[in-house]
């Protein structure tokens, strides 16, 4: 047997039932469904769409609570430049970036590695850029009980670059802040040690 094997594991009924509808709009838009090269784009489609979707049955607060050690380190922990792949709920396209995430611990650190999965379990849903960057303030918020916690998001918007108003440049940034962060000192120490990458 292999070391490692990278295992996904679908839900047969639900993809079935996804991989229905996937092939009924491939065929409401005009493309020939038993073609070659689309044979098998439903089932790929349900596939993606139940992985990026994933988020619903995982549970952010458990993901930290399994790894909260107790330190009396009380300075700014900083995990910047956190890769986010989202879908925006209203067009169920994409929207990426990066998620900038600090907090000041009050009696609890986290593993590093929780933090991104997260951002990755809220990104997995369908959202809005605002609700994913509260949902990513509140969970650490709740869990850690720290002395004070921030989280900043940048994203570029499919639904704005390909339609709409096509505006292909333009990034959205979105912040929450709360505790000690709520300071405009310490709030501008975290935005400055973001922003060299910040563009
Ligand atoms: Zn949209």
């Amino acid at each position: 047997m292999a070391p490692y094997r990278n295992l996904e594991e679908y839900n047969i009924e639900i993809t079935n039932e996804v991989k229905t509808h996937f092939t009924k709009i491939v065929d409401d838009i005009g493309e020939d469904v038993t073609r070659d090269g689309l044979v098998k784009t439903p089932e790929r489609a349900a596939k993606a769409m139940l992985f990026l979707t994933q988020g619903y049955k995982q549970d952010a607060e458990e993901i930290l609570k399994g790894a909260m050690f107790e330190e009396s380190y009380d300075d700014m922990v900083i995990i910047k430049d956190i890769e986010l792949y989202s879908l925006c709920e209203h067009h169920m396209l994409p929207f990426f970036g990066k998620a900038h995430v600090a907090y000041i611990p009050n009696g609890h650190i986290v593993g590093l590695s929780k933090i991104p999965r997260v951002v990755d379990v809220f990104a997995r849903r369908l959202q809005v850029q605002e609700r994913l960057t509260h949902n990513i303030l509140e969970c650490i918020n709740n869990t850690l009980k720290p002395k004070g916690v921030a989280v900043v998001i940048e994203a570029a918007h499919m639904c704005m670059m390909m339609r709409g108003v096509q505006k292909q440049n333009s990034v959205t940034t979105t912040s929450g802040f709360r505790g000690q962060f709520e300071k405009i000192e310490t709030r501008n120490e975290f935005l400055k040690l973001i922003s060299a990458d910040l563009s």
